[in-house]
C-alpha cells in the first residue's frame, strides 16, 4: 500500500515502483535477477556493489519503499532499516578494512528514494581530505572505475561472507 499524505504532498512513501526512480528501476532489476551488483536482499532493502569504484568497494544499501526521509517511513520499518543499515556497514567495515568507513544517506539525484552509501576512505585517497563529492563527476564516474567481472565477484563474495557471519 501507498502511504502518500494529502495535508503535506511533500510526504510520499511508496512500496510499489515509481516511473522514473533510477533506485526503483534498479531494485525491479535486481528482484528480476538482472542485477550483476546485488549481493544480499535484507527484509528492508538490497545490498549492492557502486557501478563506478573510484573509491574500492564502495557499496550501497537501497531501501525498499521508494521514500524520502526516515520518518516517513512507518517505525517499525525504520527501525528495522536502520538496523540493517548498520549491520550493512559493519559487514563493509569487515570485508574490505578501510582507515575509516563513511556513511551517507542521499537520494536528491534518484527522485528522492533513499539509499546509504557506504565509502571505505583510505589515507590519501583524495589530493585533500574531505568527502569524495569534492571530485568532479567526470572523475567519480569514469568508465575505468567500472569494475572487471572478477573484481565485481571478488567484492560481491567478500561482502556476502562477512553479512552471513552477522545475520
Ligand atoms: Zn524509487
Amino acid at each position: 500500500m501507498d502511504h502518500i499524505s494529502h495535508e503535506n504532498p511533500r510526504i510520499q512513501v511508496h512500496d510499489k515502483p515509481v516511473a522514473g526512480c533510477g533506485v526503483c528501476r534498479r531494485i525491479e532489476q535486481t528482484r528480476q535477477g538482472q542485477n550483476p551488483y546485488f549481493v544480499r536482499e535484507l527484509e528492508t532493502g538490497y545490498v549492492v556493489i557502486g557501478d563506478y569504484q573510484r573509491f574500492p568497494d564502495y557499496s550501497l544499501f537501497l531501501c525498499k519503499e521508494h521514500a524520502t526521509e526516515l520518518h516517513f517511513l512507518e517505525k517499525n520499518f525504520r527501525d528495522r532499516f536502520l538496523q540493517e543499515m548498520a549491520l550493512t556497514a559493519e559487514a563493509v567495515y569487515k570485508a574490505f578494512q578501510p582507515d575509516k568507513l563513511n556513511y551517507e544517506l542521499l537520494g536528491s539525484g534518484n527522485d528522492k528514494h533513499m539509499h546509504w552509501h557506504f565509502f571505505p576512505r583510505k589515507e590519501g585517497d583524495t589530493p585533500s581530505p574531505g568527502p569524495v563529492w569534492r571530485l568532479s563527476p567526470a572523475e567519480l564516474y569514469d568508465p575505468a572505475f567500472r569494475p572487471s567481472p572478477d573484481e565485481l565477484e571478488r567484492m560481491k563474495r567478500k561482502l556476502n561472507a562477512e553479512l552471513e557471519k552477522l545475520l
